[in-house]
């Protein structure tokens, strides 16, 4: 029988997940359209210019072993154990990891949407034309409208900035720590504005950067695979797709239905153990034992305000607000170790299966929490 581990999507959770298969041995191959992984929490820095291309050779972050493929999976067949790709071509897998990430949200004609690459490269060209005094609108309440702001702001002092948030900016963030993020944005120089933005009429602007959300590719959905309201490929606690014992998931475009998951947020901190997660219970499978039960957690998110500046969220386990919190210089440097961090643990676990770890979760109760997200 097949056992080869069929991974659909290159970014963070894909990666992992094929580096901690391969380096036990399993049978692995990675699909995904990315000629390079793309580290999408530095498109921000690329959007603004500040950063020259923030893709990465997967030859350089994959354990040897790991068979690449380009291609973009198309359909899912569980019955018959295949996977097509828009190619045509037909791929049989013994198991399936879907993390196809979040990449793919809607965007209003005449927005454009740095949260994926091409929207990166886009928005970059956009930017890089305006005369000076052109306004530049960034629509949005998360963290992604927040540093794209804040970074695009910083690269482009002659053009007038304004953040459209519909509520609060950053709603899971502390009082004390949103009042510095909101200090940290005017000193940037972006304005903020509150009040809904209509996507029919999107304000006037010479760009119009578009965060407000992320949205998932809807191949779950058309393969007839169980998902959330948003698209999402619904799994049980063990990242298992209930009733497809072959068909796990992780990262963004994947949600864990059991009571006590829905504090794990769309965010690369919970995409990577998630990855490492599935690979250690498609491997506990392989062996005969029985799968785990997913367990991840947060100590502090940290956001980046431009180069120099940012804010550090300290976090419970389950991604609450904790009263500390940390601003300036310091937590900017803070959230470029951690960028960097993220590339070392994913070769780390190419060398050495099982090298990577994560912060444990929150002790399980069987009250679900509210969703939130990093977008
Ligand atoms: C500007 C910005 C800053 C961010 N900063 C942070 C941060 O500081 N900390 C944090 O935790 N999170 C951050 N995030 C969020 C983080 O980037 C995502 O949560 C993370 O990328 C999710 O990882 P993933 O592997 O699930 O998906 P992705 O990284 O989106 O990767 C998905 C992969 O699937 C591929 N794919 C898509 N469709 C198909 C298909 N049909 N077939 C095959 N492959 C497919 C894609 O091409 C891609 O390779 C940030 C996001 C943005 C946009």
């Amino acid at each position: 029988m097949d056992t080869t581990a069929v991974i659909l999507g290159g970014g963070y959770a894909g990666v992992m997940a094929a580096n901690r298969l391969a380096g036990q041995g399993h049978p692995v191959m990675l699909v995904t359209p990315d000629e390079r992984f793309t580290q999408r929490i530095r498109l921000h820095e690329y959007t603004a210019g500040t950063r020259a291309d923030p893709r990465v050779d997967y030859a350089t972050l994959l354990n040897p072993k790991v068979q690449l493929l380009a291609g973009r999976a198309e359909a899912i067949r569980p019955v018959t154990r295949t996977v097509r790709l828009v190619s045509g071509v037909r791929l049989d897998y013994g198991y399936l990891v879907y993390a196809v990430g979040s990449g793919e949200g809607r965007v209003p004609p005449g927005a454009v949407a740095p949260d994926r690459f091409s929207g990166a490269v886009e928005a970059r060209t956009r930017l890089s034309r305006l005369a000076p005094g052109e306004r530049i609108a960034v629509v949005g309440g998360g963290l992604t409208a927040v540093e794209v702001a804040a970074e695009t702001a910083g690269a482009y002092p002659e053009n007038p900035l304004t953040l459209y948030t519909a509520g609060n900016l950053v709603p899971h963030f502390s009082a004390g720590a949103r009042a510095g993020l909101l200090r940290g944005l005017r000193s940037a120089g972006v304005r903020v504005q509150t009040g809904t933005v209509n996507p029919d009429r999107l304000p006037e602007a010479g760009v119009v950067l578009w965060c407000a959300g992320f949205g998932v590719p809807q191949l779950a959905a058309r393969s007839g695979l169980p998902v959330d309201a948003a698209g999402r490929l619904a799994l049980d606690a063990t990242l298992r797709v209930p009733g497809q014992d072959r068909i796990y998931g992780a990262g963004d475009a994947a949600v864990i239905t059991d009571p006590g998951y829905g504090y794990l947020p769309m965010t690369c901190a919970s995409a990577m153990p998630m990855g490492a997660e599935a690979a250690g219970n498609i491997l506990r499978s392989a062996a005969g034992t029985p799968p785990a039960r997913h367990n991840s957690g947060f100590l502090g998110q940290c956001v980046s305000l431009g180069r120099r500046d940012g804010a550090v969220q300290f976090l419970t386990a389950d991604y609450t607000a904790r009263s500390f919190h940390l601003h300036g210089r310091s937590a900017a440097v803070l959230k470029e170790v951690l960028c960097r961090m993220t590339l070392r643990w994913i070769r780390g676990e190419a060398k050495k299966s099982g090298a990577y770890t994560w912060p444990a979760g929150p002790r399980m109760t069987p009250e679900p929490s509210p969703q939130v997200l990093w977008s």
